[in-house]
Parts: C-alpha cells; structure tokens; sequence
C-alpha cells in the first residue's frame, strides 16, 4: 500500500512476473504451439516435461498430476496406503501434507518438531509408529532437505513407506545429491510461488520404482490405463499441455535462479547475522537448500513484521496456525495433540522477501529496515 504518489512501491514478497518477462519470447512460443495443436492433455509437452523432471532429480519416472496436493494424496496410495491406515506428518507443515493423508483415506499422526531448532527427531517419528503405521511424510520445509536415511532404514524396518513432501525444495541437495530420489515417492507442487512454478495449479511425483509410477498413471487418469477399462476408483488429476510445456521453459532456469536465491540467502546472513534475539535461517552440514523461504524467527515476531510492512517490505508467515489448531481437524485425535514445538513456531517464524528477481537495492531495504528495528 502506497501512502503517498511519492512514496517507492512496495518491496514485494516475490515477483513471479519478472520471473516470465525474464523468459517472455519462449514462454509465449510455448504457449503457443499448445493452443495449436491438437493435444491438450496428458500429449507430448507431458512425456517431454516428465522426462525433464525425472533426469533433473536423478529419479527414473516422473508422473505429472494436476497439483501438490494431488501429488501426494496419489503418491500415498500408490505407495500401498489404504483407507484405515496411520501415516506420521510433522506437526509444523503446510496443511497440504495432512490433508493428502485424510484424502488418501489414512489418520495423520503428528510428530512435534524441535522448538529449538524446528528439527524432526526421528525417534519422535520411531514412537509414533502403530501397527497401523503404513507411511512416512518427511517435508523439505523451507527448502532444506531432509536427512531421509534414518527415517528410511526405520521405514525398512517396520516395512512402510517413505513419501517426501518435496513441494518446497525444487533444486535443493543434500551429500551432492538432488532431492527427489531417495524416497519411496517424492511429491512436487508447481504452484506458481513455488521455486518451479506453472502458471496456474501443477504437480508430479518422482519415483524410482515403476510398479509406483504404473500405479500413479492409472490413478490420476480414472483408475485406467486402458481407454475405458477402469481397474480401480481413480481421481481425475492430470497435468495438461499447456502448464507442461511452459513448466518445460522455465526449468531451463531453476539452477541459475536458486543460484541467486543463495546469494540473497548469503546476503541477508551476513548483514542480519548481530541482531540479538533475531535467529537466522542456515544450511545444515552437507545441504545445499532450494532456499524456497527465507524465514527468520523472533520472539516478538509480530511487533517485527508490522515494523517491515511500515517501511515498505512485504512479509509472510509459513504458517500462522499450525495444522492441529485448524477448525478442519476440530474433532480429530491430532486436535487434541501437546505439540508445543510447532505452536512455539507459528509464533515465532517470518519470511522475508526472497527471489531470484529480488533487487539489490530492494535487499538493502530489507536488511536497513530489519536493523534499524532491533538498532
Ligand atoms: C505448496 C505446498 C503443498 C501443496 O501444493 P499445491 O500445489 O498448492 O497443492 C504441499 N506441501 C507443501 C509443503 C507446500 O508448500
């Protein structure tokens, strides 16, 4: 909101138009060879996106679906889990990574997350486990990827699944490695905020396991792989041409612009690093984040997020009301959960300003407007 014709706009959360007016002449080339042909949905610019997501995961297939959320509600039964089952979430997530658990018919089981230090402590996750336990659903929140190996030698153990919410961390690594691959199925929103993002609703899952990605193809197509034999109750999520082929023109960008997330990450790192009681987002030992959010976190978060929006910078919190406290889970066996290191994050996270689009002059706004707060 600009007070006066002279006061300077905004600096915005994110600007997802620069990001096509960086790619506008084969965005537009892309678009078009869709609208003139005859293949709309689930045709060529499919297959040839999916094979482009595979390859840039290292994972052997890649099933388009139409959203994050469709990603991995599919994701979960195709990996086997059935109406009735338990499946552990992390207490502090977007609410997309519970309600794919109730939509795949399954009860989501919190595990808290560190208040400390928003870790999810895998024998948190090991207690949680029930023999009703069939899935696992770590999330790459923020960007920084998890340390799937213990969770999925505990998932070995006890024979279920791991199904990684990786709608946050497109491009993020861990030990050189791209998130994506190592889970049972991984599930990838293209939301258009996302580091990957469509224009309009997207998503696929990876897998490297292609009795899973048979399942996936049936699934998101009416439970058919064959026209108009139905092998079991499918959902109708499909990806189409169009949001393929200009998903298919902005992947050619994905590295070089986390590259420049970094370097905003690295950036307000260093200039924010003396502020007192400000903790500051890092990369954990051997990780290289999607840097997705930037999120801080302050005991007197709310005082700070008004004192940025007074000077201009658009802030947002991921996420204000945890899941738990959600009137959609009012009732439920998660409502009545002591999670007090997911409450204690609600409250205490912010994201700043964060984009491969983000100006310099527009990142020293963010940071003099942070220390004049706390200076
Ligand atoms: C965006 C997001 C989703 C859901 O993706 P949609 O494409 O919006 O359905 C799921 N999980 C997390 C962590 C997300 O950030």
């Amino acid at each position: 909101m600009n007070p006066s014709p002279t006061a300077r706009p905004d600096v915005p959360f994110l600007d997802v138009r620069a990001q096509h007016a960086e790619l506008a002449a084969e965005l537009d080339a892309a678009a078009l060879r869709v609208l003139h042909s005859d293949r709309l949905v689930l045709g060529p610019e499919v297959k040839a996106f999916e094979a482009a997501w595979a390859a840039q995961v290292g994972a052997r297939h890649a099933v388009g679906v139409a959203s994050g959320l469709d990603a991995l509600t599919l994701a979960l039964r195709a990996v086997g889990v059935r109406p009735g089952d338990e499946v552990v979430v992390p207490a502090h997530t977007f609410v997309a990574t519970w309600l794919s658990v109730v939509h795949a018919g399954a009860l989501p089981v919190p595990v808290d997350v560190d208040g400390e230090t928003g870790a999810w402590p895998v024998p948190a996750v090991a207690a949680a486990l029930t023999p009703r336990t069939t899935a696992i659903v770590p999330v790459h929140l923020y960007g920084h990827p998890v340390d799937l190996e213990p969770l999925l030698e505990l998932a070995q153990r006890h024979g279920l699944a791991v199904v990684d919410d990786a709608a946050q961390a497109h491009g993020a690594r861990r030990a050189g490695r791209p998130v994506g691959a190592r889970g049972h199925a991984s599930a990838w929103s293209f939301y258009p905020g996302k580091n990957l993002g469509a224009v309009g609703d997207a998503g696929a899952v990876t897998t490297s396991d292609a009795a899973v990605a048979d399942r996936l193809r049936s699934l998101r197509n009416y439970g058919s792989t064959e026209k108009y034999r139905h092998d079991e109750i499918g959902w109708n999520s499909r990806l189409d041409e169009l949001q393929a082929a200009l998903l298919g023109v902005k992947l050619g960008r994905l590295d070089e612009w986390n590259a420049r997330r970094r370097r905003v990450a690295a950036r307000y790192g260093d200039a924010l690093a003396d502020l007192p009681d400000l903790q500051l987002p890092g990369a954990a030992a051997g990780t290289d984040p999607a840097w997705h959010l930037y999120v801080v976190r302050s005991p007197r978060r709310d005082a700070l997020r008004a004192h940025l929006a007074r000077a201009g910078v658009q802030t947002v919190v991921h996420y204000p009301v945890p899941p738990h406290r959600q009137p959609a889970f009012a009732g439920t066996p998660a409502a009545a959960a002591d999670l007090p290191g997911a409450d204690r994050l609600s409250a205490e996270v912010l994201s700043l300003p964060l984009g491969p689009h983000l100006p310099r002059p527009d990142q020293d706004r963010v940071i003099d407007a942070l220390r004049e707060f706390y200076l």
